[in-house]
């Protein structure tokens, strides 16, 4: 019985973090489900205030004078399936969140979007009535009448705006019309649709190859039994896509819907337009870039049942579908896909959780599946599919290896190496293009050798040491820990060993200076701030427009572009070297992503790739895209260390204006923790400096929790945070949980 609802305010405080009852009259009973938005009186003053409905009871739980009267059902009314609602309530404790920006996230329409709407023209009179009517019309536009007459002719419905176009007339000519009684004018609902589906070329299924069609049917085969985590694990060029689509099609035959992320639309134009050639109107599109109105009418087509496959990134996990069958996370080991802001969740934890919830299967895909997947995939809790094979006939890469110091020791002092400038020139002459690529990713200042490659590391952490200027010191941003700068390389004691790092407008200037007559392009956080400059600088690209496109990890994504034939990666060492754990690992994936831009060419590709520590396993393995030795390798420096997947961290992240105060407090915050840490089994390192020390006249500083287990973290979080926050609101303290970028 719906006698009382439970319901969350719209307001965001952790003191109103609970459920209230109201009461449903008797006259919203039907109208009211989980989900709905209501208007009820709140507080004091009974201020008229949004609310969620997230679920019914028949006894009140306390004072029944008390509890109010719900005021009405807000204009925006959605309403969602129950478990939508058990999945924010999820989110709150496992990303210590409250419920309400749980479900602002879950729920992402806070105001009403007016249909959209369209005229539709149906003619009243049969062929030959209006043949005789055109012949008898001596009206003074009779021209234009009886060109719309023609028109209706041959079309017995269309809709306004096409009849104005191809005849050529105004609108009060079908005013003139409608009052002859020729035609109808109708009103029609219609939904905003961001892409033109007509306008595709439909596909249809490609013949799989063996290994996919293995996946297809193992993965297939679940679809009727409870949900289950599938790692398709294949190489760039693989044919996941297909693999994906050819199951998305059994699911829909089945009468249910599919979800599939990818890391960014902008990045990956190319996997929507497969999915909308294949499965036409059945498709939508989620993306920041839309207007509230066509986000507004693709949620309501999925819950409505309009669509059966949404296509997004990470927030088309809480896709309003009501018969869910399976999740594809594509890319899965994308850092996109954890949300920066809170709460702070992981798409791939939650849809993990929702398939658990609904019996949904969820597909992992990955070239370079992440650490912490790879690991599960292994241990058998999810089940791995290879495809080991390129799905369509390419030309061979050949990837080349420059190790850099040799060059400083020939003499060669540039940012190229010989074999990469023979290599631009050989390629600039035969008028092919060239990828120049520098792999910085977060913020990189680490201290190396350009005589042997020796990087200075904090022992306890393994952990490069970042430099820093102000004090001529090299600070461990992990545990904190700090010594002076060296002068002397401690391993070949060369003088050569000082802050590495080089800007994509530096290579820019030296490119321009070393190949006066080459056209270049540059690509990178500067270039592409204004709005389509992003597309702009890759259609010239793609149009011939310059030889060489000099960018960061933005030109690594997956587009094609069949006339580049050479990839040059002028420091492998820049995501090699930053201060984070995951640095092998995201050096691994940005090497095998970006060489793989060379290899989609009918033409023969180059990769070369410089390095001052070539022996490096995610420098070596790269070569032929090696993800086992990699994951080998690197799966015992994360056991030794004790990072994830082994253990989880909670980074406190400590802000002030003030320096000094900073330091005082963070260290006493620290010494607080300490005192409770043993019980909970947590480890706690820090305060160090974040990467990013100072951001907008704010100090940051860093303290990393360690626990085993995911659990210890949450316990930390639910019996100290509240009280920690209290006692030192002077700062202010932000949390993340297994973040993937280091603060
Ligand atoms: P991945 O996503 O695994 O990197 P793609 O899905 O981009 O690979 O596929 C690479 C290319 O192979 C695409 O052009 C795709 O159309 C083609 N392809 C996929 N499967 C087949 C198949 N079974 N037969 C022929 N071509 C295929
Ligand atoms: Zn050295
Ligand atoms: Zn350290």
């Amino acid at each position: 019985m719906k006698n009382y609802a439970d319901i969350i305010v719209d307001i965001s405080h952790s003191k109103l973090d609970k459920v209230f009852q109201y009461r449903v009259p008797d006259e919203l009973t039907n109208e009211i489900t989980v989900g709905t938005v209501v208007n009820i009186p709140f507080g004091k003053g009974n201020k008229n205030i949004n609310g969620y409905v997230v679920g019914f009871t028949d006894k009140p739980n306390f004072d029944i004078d008390k509890i109010k009267d719900i005021i009405s059902i807000d204009a925006i009314n959605v309403s969602i399936e129950a478990h939508l609602i058990k999945l924010a309530v999820w989110m709150k404790e496992r990303y210590a969140c409250t419920i309400i920006s749980a479900l602002r996230t879950l729920i992402p329409i806070s105001k009403k979007v007016n249909d959209k709407t369209q005229k539709e023209i149906v003619r009243n009179v049969n062929v030959r009535e209006l043949e005789s009517y055109i012949k008898i019309w001596d009206d003074k536009n009779f021209k234009a009448l009886s060109r719309a007459g023609k028109y209706l002719i041959n079309n017995e419905r269309c809709r306004q705006n096409t009849i104005i176009r191809k005849a050529n007339i105004t609108t009060s000519v079908l005013t003139n019309l409608e009052k002859k009684g020729i035609i109808t004018v109708n009103l029609e609902h219609i939904y905003r649709e961001p892409y033109k589906v007509d306008e595709f070329k439909r596909t249809i299924n490609k013949m799989p190859n063996e290994e996919q069609q293995k996946a297809i049917d193992v993965i297939s085969d679940n679809l009727d039994n409870d949900s289950h985590v599938f790692l398709v694990h294949g190489i760039t060029g693989s044919g996941k896509t297909e693999v994906y689509m050819q199951i998305i099609k059994k699911v829909i035959e089945k009468g249910q819907q599919a979800i599939v992320l990818i890391p960014e639309i902008a990045l990956t134009p190319q996997t929507v337009r497969n999915f909308i050639s294949r499965f036409g109107n059945k498709v939508g599109v989620m993306h920041s870039k839309l207007s509230t109105g066509e986000k507004y009418d693709g949620w309501r087509r999925a819950r409505d049942g309009d669509i059966s496959i949404m296509i997004g990134p990470r927030s088309a996990v809480f896709t309003p579908f009501r018969n869910l069958g399976i999740i594809i996370i594509d890319e899965e080991h994308e850092m996109s896909y954890k949300s920066e802001i809170s709460p702070k969740y992981h798409a791939r934890e939650v849809a993990i959780k929702r398939g658990e919830m609904t019996g949904a299967t969820v597909v992992l895909g990955s070239a370079t599946p992440s650490l912490e997947t790879y690991y599960l995939a292994r241990k058998g809790k999810y089940t791995l599919l290879e495809l080991k094979h390129k799905a369509a006939a390419t030309k061979k890469l050949n990837v080349e290896i420059v190790d850099m110091r040799e060059e400083l020791s020939n003499g060669n002092k540039s940012i190229f190496s010989d074999t990469l400038r023979n290599e631009i020139q050989n390629k600039l002459f035969k008028k092919e293009q060239i990828i120049l690529f520098l792999n910085r990713r977060g913020y990189s200042r680490f201290v190396s050798c350009r005589q042997c490659g020796y990087v200075v590391k904090c022992k306890n952490c393994d952990i490069p040491y970042t430099y820093h200027a102000y004090d001529d010191k090299l600070i461990c941003h992990y545990c904190g820990s700090a010594i002076n700068m060296v002068d002397k390389c401690p391993s070949c004691n060369s003088k050569y060993i000082k802050q590495f790092g080089i800007g994509t407008e530096k290579v820019e200037t030296y490119v321009k200076k070393e190949f006066p007559c080459s056209r270049v392009l540059r690509m990178d956080l500067d270039t592409t701030s204004k709005k389509n400059s992003y597309d702009s600088i890759l259609g010239k690209f793609r149009n011939g427009d310059a030889d060489i496109l000099i960018g960061t990890q933005m030109v690594a994504k997956g587009h094609d572009f069949p006339n580049v034939t050479l990839v040059g990666v002028l420091a492998a060492d820049l995501s090699l070297y930053m201060s984070d754990f995951r640095a092998s690992e995201r050096t691994f994936q940005l090497l095998t992503q970006v060489t793989g831009r060379a290899g989609r060419s009918i033409l023969e590709g180059t990769a070369i790739i410089q390095s001052y520590t070539p022996d490096h396993y995610s420098i070596t393995t790269s070569k032929d895209q090696d993800y086992k030795s990699f994951y080998e390798a690197e799966i015992k420096y994360r056991q030794v260390m004790n990072y994830p997947p082994f253990s989880n961290l909670l980074v406190l992240l400590i802000q002030s204006t003030n320096e000094k105060e900073l330091i005082k407090r963070s260290f006493e915050l620290k010494n607080d923790i300490c005192l409770v840490s043993p019980r909970l089994g947590l480890e706690v390192i820090g305060p160090s400096p974040a990467n990013i020390s100072k951001i907008k006249n704010n100090y940051r500083r860093v303290i990393l929790l360690r626990g085993n287990k995911y659990e210890e973290l949450m316990q930390f979080i639910n019996r100290y945070m509240i009280r920690l926050s209290n006692k030192y609101n002077d700062i202010s303290i932000h949390i993340d949980i297994n973040p993937l970028m280091s603060y």
